[in-house]
Parts: structure tokens; sequence; C-alpha cells
């Protein structure tokens, strides 16, 4: 069986929409989201619609949080700060009941899934590199770890010998994100794994990015968070 995971989609309904079309064509209905479908971007309240209409199992992001919880926003950048203010005037009180109830990680398909960091998912450690992803892999007991959060797809194998998942160790997998790439690469990013053939491979997608960067700037939202789009970082 297949599965879809995507995460990260930042508001950005337009490549959403895109993705689910995608994999909707190579029909699998199996989807994951790992979290922050808020946050930057311009659609807030019809991303999560998106995600609650087709009924996708969803993890709580860093940005789900700040929109509903004032403490955490403080460790926001200035710009991620002004498009979390501006969400949290565009959601519904169903939305806001919604990303309250997310939980924190989910252990489905025999994997776990969370949205930063596995050690201490509440922390919302960034991995970046097998610096830091070395002292996560004790804090999970599944063999494959999805994750998302820094936007940039990536694979770590516990000893760190492949970068191709196999059977009998542990890898962390950084699927990327839908709505905003930051690895230079402005396609929307997704996962596809197999369960049986245990594959896992990353899938880009190229969407209607001019439109979503038009919605940003008539949102009032800073023109950067459109202009960034457009070069993937
Ligand atoms: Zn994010």
């Amino acid at each position: 069986m297949e599965i879809a995971i995507i995460s990260d989609i930042h508001a950005n309904a337009e490549a959403l929409n895109a993705v689910l079309s995608e994999i909707d064509k190579r029909n699998i209905s199996n989807i994951i989201c790992l979290g922050d479908i808020v946050g930057y971007g311009p659609e807030p309240e019809e991303c999560i619609s998106i995600i609650r209409e087709r009924n996708i199992p969803s993890i709580l992001g860093n940005h789900d949080k700040a929109a509903i919880d004032y403490e955490i926003r403080e460790e926001f950048s200035e710009l991620a700060r002004t498009a979390i203010l501006w969400t949290e005037q565009q959601l519904s009180e169903n939305s806001k009941n919604f990303l309250t109830n997310l939980p924190m990680t989910v252990d489905v398909y025999g994997q776990t899934f969370v949205h930063a960091s596995p050690l201490m998912p509440e922390n919302f450690r960034y991995i970046f590199s097998y610096a830091d992803a070395l002292p996560a892999f004790s804090s999970f007991y599944t063999p494959l770890c999805f994750i998302g959060h820094t936007h940039r797809p990536a694979m770590y194998c516990e000893d760190m010998t492949t970068r191709e998942v196999e059977k009998g160790k542990k890898f962390i997998i950084n699927i990327g994100s839908v709505g905003q790439p930051r690895d230079g690469d402005w396609r929307a990013c997704f996962c596809l794994f197999d369960t049986e053939k245990f594959i896992s491979r990353f899938v880009r997608l190229e969407y209607a990015v001019e439109e979503t960067r038009k919605k940003i700037l008539h949102a009032g939202l800073p023109q950067k968070l459109g202009d960034r789009l457009l070069v993937g970082i």
C-alpha cells in the first residue's frame, strides 16, 4: 500500500490542491499531514477546510499552535509573527478548535509521524543535519520517523551509511514542504511511502505559484512572503 505524506502547507491552497490532485491521480487514498497547515500564506481557513473535508489525519505544527497560543509567538521571527497575527483574524472559532485538538505525534502504518524532531516534539526542534538527527533516534521505536518543519527534504540513517530506506535500519525522513519549500526549488514537495516494498520517494510538483503570490499581496501580507515562493527560499 502506498501512502502520501504532506507537510508545511502554510495556507497555500494553490499548492495544496495541486498536490492532492496529483495524489488522487495516483489512486492513493491514505494521506497524512505533518502540520503547519496555516501561517505565512493567504488562505488558512480554506486549507483547514480542505484537510478536514478529506478527513486527512493531521499533526500540530508550531504555526498551527501559534495561531491559537500567544506564548509560542515570542520565538517567531518578525515576518512569521506578522503573518500569524493576520492568520488568527482569518480563522473561524471552529477551525481554532480543530487546531487545538491536533496531536503532537501519530503512530500509524507501523511508523512515527511528527512535525519537528521526535525528541521532545512539543519543543519543535529543527533537524538540519546529522548532528541534530542522531540524538533523536532513541526517541522513537518504529523503523521510520517522518518529519517536516525545516521545509527541506532530507534523509538521515541512524548509522549514516545510506540515503535509501532499507529494512533493519532506522531513518528520519524530512518530507519537505507543500506550500513554502526552502531548498531552492519552488515546486511543491511531498513524499510517497510504499509500506510493502518499503520504498520512500520525494515528489516535486509545479503549481500556480504566481496566484498564491498575488493572493498574499491582496491579503495585505508582507510582499516578501510572496516573493520567496518564486525562488523556494
Ligand atoms: Zn513550517
